[in-house]
């Protein structure tokens, strides 16, 4: 955790404090967006649209212009509408079980375990690619192409975040995937994990 305390990032939805809807909807907006690209937007976001409700009665052209800087802006005001609705009308509550959380309008397996994980405290994985190209590097390779279904990766995964502080270490994954072991070059020298790490150039 020493890594992450030096070289975590800090964004407007990783506060104190940050509610559950500015959770949840920082990590809808953060799919396929870079998160230093969402961090810019999100403060302006938050002031228009500050609650479930609110973002509920949004005018769905308006919130498409809205989105636009930060790309996919029809897709993602559809699904983040339709979220809203529907939160609007549970009163701000999610489902306390997965199924029930993916049953909801726009949400999959990634954003399920944010929900579990921010919202009820669950240690669950923020799987995405980042984190797996982290994860593959550090321990050796998936088996399945699709991350959602690939057994190692989901274990592994879930494995390492059962811990004290499975926001951190979620957090602290997703950063070294971003600023060492990036995709191309990883910086392998500037890694706390080398010394255990089974990838070769
Ligand atoms: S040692 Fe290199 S490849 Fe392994 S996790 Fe660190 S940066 Fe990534």
């Amino acid at each position: 955790m020493c890594w992450f305390d030096k070289n975590g990032r800090d964004f407007p939805w990783r506060r104190s404090s940050t509610s559950n809807y500015q959770a949840i909807t920082s990590e809808v907006l953060l799919q396929r967006t870079r998160a230093e690209t969402v961090a810019t937007f999100f403060p302006r976001f938050i002031r228009e649209f500050p609650s479930w409700r609110r973002l509920s009665s949004a005018n769905i052209r308006h919130l498409e212009q809205y989105l636009k800087p930060i790309g996919l802006w029809r897709r993602r005001a559809n699904s983040i509408l339709a979220l809203a609705q529907e939160m609007s009308r549970r009163n701000g509550r999610f489902p306390k079980d997965r199924e029930g959380i993916e049953s909801l309008p726009g949400i999959g397996q990634y954003i399920a375990n944010a929900v579990l994980l921010f919202c009820h405290h669950l240690p669950q994985p923020l799987l995405d690619i980042n984190m797996a190209r982290v994860l593959e590097r550090v321990f050796g390779p998936r088996k399945l192409a699709d991350i959602r279904y690939d057994p190692y990766l989901q274990h592994l995964a879930l494995k390492i975040v059962r811990c004290k502080t499975p926001v951190q270490i979620n957090w602290a994954i997703l950063d070294l995937a971003a600023t060492t072991c990036l995709g191309r070059k990883p910086r392998c020298n500037n890694c706390p994990l080398v010394s255990m790490c089974q990838w070769k150039d």
